[in-house]
């Protein structure tokens, strides 16, 4: 068996969110689908020890805010590598309440939906949430965030077409263009890419970097980072 086919399926990139009385959280999930079509149905896929699956489980409500493929790290880090048990997820984040109540992220979003749960399924890890759609939205014309897309492009697997300054670049440090691992999330730093949505643009070292850059992903200090072997 090669479980590695299974990279061959296609995902999008969402915000899973959900309310428990006055409280909100969210989550970036993969495992979006639709169901069914009459009535329409929506399911998602969320994780047992996630805040969001406990606050599905109480309101019955979620929504999906659709991503697009312009999203900076730092929304996806925002939602993906931060707990709801600790930090308030939607604070300094331009969202709205939507008709269920829950909250609807609008940054960087294409379109949204809105889905009471009519049933779920246990399946260990994970709980699968059947939803009525009750309300959807479409806010701009933009591409959807596919799940390849974030990982070959956006986590910089893909191989860069490095144009000349940054060969110029390379000579003046020395060759010295290592790349960094964040501790807290994985995220690797290559100065080849450099961080392009927070404006550091390619070919600046990880030593050249300004005191207060954080990880683009997690929001951690330059001092999480170690140097990759
Ligand atoms: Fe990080």
């Amino acid at each position: 068996m090669n479980l590695s086919t299974l990279y061959k399926i296609s995902y999008g990139l969402y915000i899973v969110s959900s309310k428990k009385e006055n409280n909100f959280n969210g989550q970036i999930a993969n495992t979006v689908f639709q169901v069914t079509s009459t009535p329409p149905t929506l399911a998602v896929s969320i994780n047992k020890k996630n805040l969001t699956h406990a606050f599905i489980l109480e309101s019955k409500i979620f929504t999906v805010s659709i991503l697009s493929q312009t999203t900076p790290m730092t929304l996806i880090g925002n939602f993906g590598f931060k707990s709801g048990h600790n930090v308030d997820k939607f604070k300094d984040i331009n969202y709205k309440s939507g008709i269920t109540g829950a909250p609807v992220v609008l940054e960087s979003v294409i379109g949204y939906l809105e889905a009471e749960v009519i049933n779920m399924l246990d399946v260990g890890t994970h709980t699968v949430f059947v939803g009525n759609i009750i309300e959807a939205e479409s806010i701009s014309e933009g591409i959807p965030m596919t799940y390849a897309y974030y990982h070959q492009i956006k986590g910089g697997k893909a191989p860069p077409t490095a144009p000349t300054y940054i060969k110029e670049e390379l000579k003046k440090e020395g060759g010295k263009m290592d790349k960094y691992k964040c501790t807290v999330c994985g995220y690797i730093y290559d100065p080849q890419k450099g961080d392009p949505d927070a404006g550091i643009k390619p070919g600046i070292t990880f030593d050249a970097l300004p005191d207060d850059w954080v990880c683009p992903v997690c929001g951690a200090g330059k001092e999480a980072f170690v140097k990759e072997k």
